[in-house]
């Protein structure tokens, strides 16, 4: 067992909890204050370091920024141990450098376990999570599918109410599309499922439209300072992803902002349209839809999944309002070409999740607003040759029986091209195994 350093400036809680300690079989070092605290980490350069809140001379903030600051104490865990329990001092405290945050009184058991964990963790070398084994076979899972506005309520029961939000697991990695409501549910499930396993995650944006990103800061696992989050996306019209994300966070809308969110996170903005999330092959393509939004591919060992969310067929939008004239008759056939580019981009696809959020006459009503109606996807998928075609991004508008009449339709055209694409509407909850 290793050394650990009390700093606290209660003596007796010192005494008990050096004597509980020792009989644990570590070596106990003491300190009244957080100058003399930091001295003897400096000296001793101890594995744990269990740091009072309030002292004099430094309080735990303090130390925790001085220990974080110098290179060889930079891995040294440290536990701040406070008799307040406000989430905000818990969350400065893991901002400036602690590993865990633990309310006084103390109870035995639950530091045992922590330092148990926190010690265990650092003879592994590596906080990366190997989350390989104990992930389920490949699926994909859908926890949000509506475009636009949650929409919860008896009319959207089957469906779900829930802005968009997939989960894919493959390859070892657990990657999400989209940060919109849907995410809060899979972060609880996430939660639930790992416990106490640190969380590797990646979430790819497809562009930060409200309904994609505004159920991040319900997203659990983000509080948990264990877990690594890597948010990649492509900067936007008008600012970068780091900006747009924290913006809805910011104290008008919401109390805790983004750098204070405590789970090791890491916003990459996208440069190249192809990149790697551990073993799975990425790429992405800029779509037709207001702003900077993407379709993503990934390429798994247990097949490929497109994801679409938000799109307009480009030659739709182009051919209004008079397609006779030629100067629009160019315009349609540069729009066509730019179609077909992303047909190939989804070409022969395992899953195809696509933005099918009208019909034929409701686009009449819609064209320009950066949404496919369902007749040019399925048409789409047969043409680019997709196996499974899930229709997304529901309206707002449309109750689980318009949903359903939309996918009859689909599956219609899908006949009726002598395709053999299979089609779905996504729906909350629902999970599809990859890899047969
Ligand atoms: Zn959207
Ligand atoms: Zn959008």
């Amino acid at each position: 067992m290793g050394t650990i350093l009390i700093i606290d400036d209660d003596s007796a809680l010192r005494a008990l909890l050096g004597q509980i300690l020792h009989q644990s079989g570590w070596e106990v070092l003491e300190a009244e204050d957080g100058e003399a605290g930091i001295q003897l980490a400096r000296s001793h350069r101890p594995e744990v370091v269990l740091c009072d809140l309030l002292m004099p001379r430094c309080n735990g903030f303090q130390v925790c920024r001085c220990l974080r600051a110098e290179q060889n104490l930079r891995d040294v865990k440290i536990i701040v141990t406070s008799g307040r329990s406000y989430v905000t001092d818990r969350l400065h405290a893991l901002e400036a450098g602690a590993d865990e945050y633990l309310v006084k009184p103390i109870q035995t058991d639950e530091l045992r376990r922590l330092l148990k964990r926190l010690t265990a963790r650092e003879s592994e070398g590596d906080t990366r999570v190997l989350t390989v084994p104990v992930y389920q076979a490949p699926l994909v899972r859908f926890w949000g599918v509506r475009g636009s506005i949650p929409t919860p309520g008896p009319s959207t029961m089957f469906y779900g109410g829930n802005t968009s939000c997939v989960e894919v697991r493959a390859d070892g990695e657990i990657i999400i599309f989209d940060a919109g409501s849907g995410i809060r549910a899979l972060g609880l499930q996430l939660s639930q499922e790992f416990k106490d396993q640190p969380l590797d995650l990646t979430l790819l944006l497809s562009h930060t439209h409200w309904d994609h990103i505004q159920g991040f800061p319900f997203f659990m696992p983000a509080y948990n300072p264990r877990n690594r989050l890597r948010i990649l996306g492509y900067e936007g019209a008008t600012q970068g992803l780091f900006r747009t994300l924290s913006g809805q966070m910011e104290s008008p809308y919401f109390p805790i902002g983004l750098e204070e969110i405590p789970a090791n996170i890491r916003i990459e903005e996208l440069r190249d349209m192809e990149f790697t999330i551990g073993r799975v092959k990425a790429r992405a393509w800029f779509v037709n839809h207001p702003g900077i939004c993407v379709g993503y591919r990934l390429e798994t060992s247990a097949g490929s999944i497109a994801y679409v969310p938000d799109m307009e067929p480009f030659h739709r939008l182009r051919s209004q309002p008079n397609p006779n004239d030629t100067s629009v008759r160019a315009s349609v056939e540069f729009a066509m070409h730019e179609d077909r580019k992303l047909a190939e981009f989804i070409d022969g696809a395992d899953l195809l999740i696509m933005d099918s959020q009208y019909d034929e006459a409701e686009y009449q009503s819609h064209i320009g607003w950066g949404h496919a109606c369902v007749d040019d996807v399925a048409n789409l998928a047969v043409l680019a040759r997709v196996k499974q075609l899930f229709l997304f991004h529901h309206d707002p508008a449309h109750d689980d029986e318009k949903v359903s009449r939309l996918v009859a339709h689909a599956r219609q055209i899908v006949s009726d091209q002598g395709g053999d694409t299979v089609v779905e509407a996504a729906r909350e909850g629902l999970e599809i195994k990859l890899g047969g």
